[in-house]
Order: structure tokens, then C-alpha cells, then sequence
């Protein structure tokens, strides 16, 4: 029986091999420079110019070495599900093909796999990605799942529509709650549990005693406590990988963009008009989508205003009603299941929104009736003469308007 040795070098007597320099300029075209590249030593010499297609590169490295960096380019398989993935990977067996590993041994012996497959142009790299690295080549680092990020999301990334890319892309998102009450609750809540990488919650209030019948992120021993703190305690407690912001304020002209300019979708949970008004108005501003939810009552409310254009919400309510026919909470009541209904909805918009996936609620508005137990669905036209989405409006001269006149209500 032959030694390790003795049948590597057999493998490697039969495989091709190209070294880091040859591959390089191989892929001179496809590298791009990075900002370290020029602290690094020059690459060899260009040959003259050839019409050889460059190669498709493969790492077949383990994920905890693939996860320090790779060759740029290149596609990750590992060594152990080489032979099932690369059919699909590189369909045509007579393209040429890089194979490496951390040091050159791993590659051969799965460049003479690929041969054994009908691969007539599979070459190894000798010395591996140390020997890219030693030679000062850029290489990048991928975003990956940890271990236990893997388990974690394991119920999305199972899910074609998400995948792996997908959680990735909602660690990476960024979310704003406008409001830690009844809709922010669940809203929030569900956005931490699905990894929306960075929440902002906004709220000036403290927690008090007759918000615990529907605000579910704060509890009986956080009477008192600040919203946003509380928010924070619940949200991390559910999900770690979750930074959340803390805005102890109240949105208004003199700080809303520079809070909302910072994230990438808007949860309206606002209890009242002047905060919805200015919202809508500063989303338009910045061109960020906005969630909007309301409750009253049994009935819930819920729509999407993209952030490129309406309809928005003024072309739903041109201007605030008047004082006295702006209905409070506190005194009309709500049935405390109602936010959770249209707070997870809400969070299920964000999400589709940031994945790019799905039909959003924009152009529709979702109406719910708690009593009778009744969706019904309204289409929502942009108004033409709308003074933040309606024609020829310049949508970045917007001015943002505080409609003081509006007492504070408390939160549904
Ligand atoms: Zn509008």
C-alpha cells in the first residue's frame, strides 16, 4: 500500500499546476485594485495580451478558512461537495478551471476528481491562497453566517426566497420604529427575532401601567422606565445580533432627516397626526419607504408609501384635520390584540421590502376589522396635485412642517 507521500506525488505528477503569479495574470482584468493594493509589491508582468478566457476559480476550502478571505472572483465549493455542485457550477467541462486550497494539496487532489469527471482544463494552484497571500495579491472577505447564526436563521435561509444572501441581507438592513408602543411592540420585536441587523427605536415616553395591555415589549417591573430602554432590554434579550438604537426624542422638522436618513425602511407607529404628517414628508425628502400602520377601536389600518413616489399619505389626508375631530387613544380605547395584528404586518412589509420579494403594499390600503373579523382592501392612486408626491414636485425642496397645534395623545 503506497504512503500519502508517495500517492500525492503520483496525483500530482498527473494534475496541472499554475502558480499565484499565473493566475493573477490570469485574472488581471477581473481584479479589481483595492485600496491596499498599491502597498503591495507589483504583480509579474503582463504577457501580451491573449484571448484566452480567464478562469473560473475555485475555492474548496472548509467555511472557517473560506470566511478569512479568498481570492477575489472565485466561487466557493467545498472539497466535499465538489463532485455534486460542479455540474451546475461550470456546466462546460472544456473551460479551464482553477482549483485551491490553503496549500496546494487538497486542490490536486480534487483537480484529478474533476478530470475523472470530463474537466480537460483543470489546473491546481501551488502553494494554495498562503501563497496568494504571501505574495501581497488582494483577496476579500466574505459576509457569512456564523455557526450560530446558521442555527439561528436556519427557518429562513431554508426558504428559496431567502436564503443565505437573503439573512444576510437583513442583518446588514437597517430599520427605524417610529414609536415603542402598540404597534412598535410587535413590530420591533419580530423585526430583532428575523435579524434586521440595526433597529432604531424613537420615543420620548416612559412606560406606564396602562400600556401593558398591548404593548408587549415592556413589562410590570419596567414601569417608569424609559421606552427606549425597555425596547432595547426585550429586543437584545430576543436576538443578540441586533443593534438597537436608542432615539429618547420626539421626532420633529429640527431632527427627523438627520435620524431617518440613517435607515433604510420606516415603520410609522406614530400616535399622532403631526408625527405622520412630518414622517411622510421627510421619507419623500430622503426617498425612503414607509410602513404606515394605525389603529382605533376594532379597526386596524395598514399601507406602504414606496419611497420613490406616492401615493403617500397625503394624498390619502392632504392636511391634518382639525383639533378637535383628531380622535385620542385615551379616550377612544383600543382592543389590545389590535396593534399586535397590524404591528406584525407591518413587519412582514419591511421585510419583503428589504429581500426585494413578494407584492408590498404600496397602492393598497389593507383595512381590518376586528369585530367582524374582515380584510378589506381599498387601492390607493397617487394624486396628481398631492403637494409632496404630485406632479413636477421637487421632491427634495419638501419642507418639513411641525403641526403644533396638535396635543399629545397617548399611544394606541
Ligand atoms: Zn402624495
Amino acid at each position: 500500500m503506497p504512503s500519502f507521500q508517495s500517492y500525492l506525488k503520483a496525483i500530482k505528477s498527473e494534475v496541472a499546476e499554475t502558480d499565484v503569479g499565473q493566475l493573477r495574470t490570469a485574472l488581471a482584468p477581473q481584479v479589481p485594485p483595492s485600496g491596499s493594493a498599491s502597498r503591495l509589491p507589483a504583480g509579474p508582468p503582463q504577457g501580451p495580451p491573449t484571448a484566452a478566457a480567464p478562469p473560473a476559480v475555485i475555492d474548496v476550502r472548509e467555511q472557517d478558512e473560506y470566511v478569512q478571505g479568498y481570492i477575489p472572483g472565485a466561487r466557493w465549493i467545498p472539497r466535499g461537495n465538489l463532485e455534486l455542485r460542479i455540474e451546475d457550477a461550470i456546466p462546460d467541462r472544456e473551460s479551464p478551471v482553477v482549483l485551491y486550497c490553503a496549500g496546494g494539496t487538497r486542490s490536486a487532489l480534487a483537480a484529478r476528481s474533476l478530470r475523472e469527471l470530463g474537466y480537460t482544463q483543470v489546473k491546481s494552484l501551488a502553494g494554495g491562497f498562503g501563497a496568494w497571500k504571501r505574495a501581497g495579491y488582494p483577496f476579500d472577505v466574505p459576509v457569512v453566517l456564523s455557526q450560530e447564526q446558521q442555527i439561528r436563521y436556519s427557518r429562513h435561509t431554508m426558504l428559496p426566497e431567502v436564503g443565505d444572501a437573503g439573512q444576510v441581507a437583513l442583518l446588514k438592513s437597517r430599520v427605524l420604529c417610529l414609536g415603542a408602543g402598540g404597534l412598535g411592540s410587535p413590530s420591533s420585536m419580530y423585526l430583532a427575532a428575523a435579524g434586521i441587523g440595526t433597529l432604531g427605536i424613537v420615543d420620548d415616553d416612559v412606560v406606564d401601567m396602562s400600556n401593558l395591555q398591548r404593548q408587549i415589549l415592556h413589562s410590570t417591573d419596567r414601569v417608569g422606565v424609559h421606552k427606549v430602554e425597555s425596547a432595547a432590554r426585550t429586543l437584545n434579550g430576543l436576538n443578540p445580533d441586533v443593534k438597537v438604537v436608542q432615539h429618547r426624542t420626539r421626532l420633529d422638522s429640527s431632527n427627523a432627516l438627520d435620524i431617518m436618513r440613517n435607515y433604510d425602511v420606516i415603520v410609522d407607529g406614530a400616535d399622532n397626526f403631526q408625527a405622520r404628517y412630518l414622517v411622510n414628508d421627510a421619507a419623500l425628502k430622503l426617498g425612503i419607504p414607509v410602513v404606515h400602520a394605525s389603529i382605533f377601536r376594532f379597526e386596524g389600518q395598514i399601507t406602504v408609501f414606496p419611497g420613490d413616489g406616492g401615493p403617500c399619505y397625503r394624498c390619502l389626508y392632504p392636511s391634518p384635520p382639525p383639533p378637535e375631530e383628531a380622535p385620542s387613544c385615551a379616550e377612544a380605547g383600543v382592543l389590545g390584540v389590535l396593534p399586535g395584528i397590524m404591528g406584525v404586518l407591518q413587519a412582514t412589509e419591511v421585510i419583503k421590502i428589504v429581500l426585494g420579494k413578494g407584492n408590498t403594499l404600496a397602492g393598497r390600503l389593507l383595512v381590518y376589522d376586528a369585530l367582524k373579523t374582515k380584510f378589506r382592501e381599498l387601492k390607493l392612486r397617487r394624486d396628481e396635485s398631492c403637494p409632496t408626491c404630485g406632479t413636477g414636485v421637487d421632491r427634495s425642496r419638501i419642507e418639513l412642517i411641525d403641526y403644533n397645534q396638535f396635543c399629545n395623545v397617548l399611544s394606541p
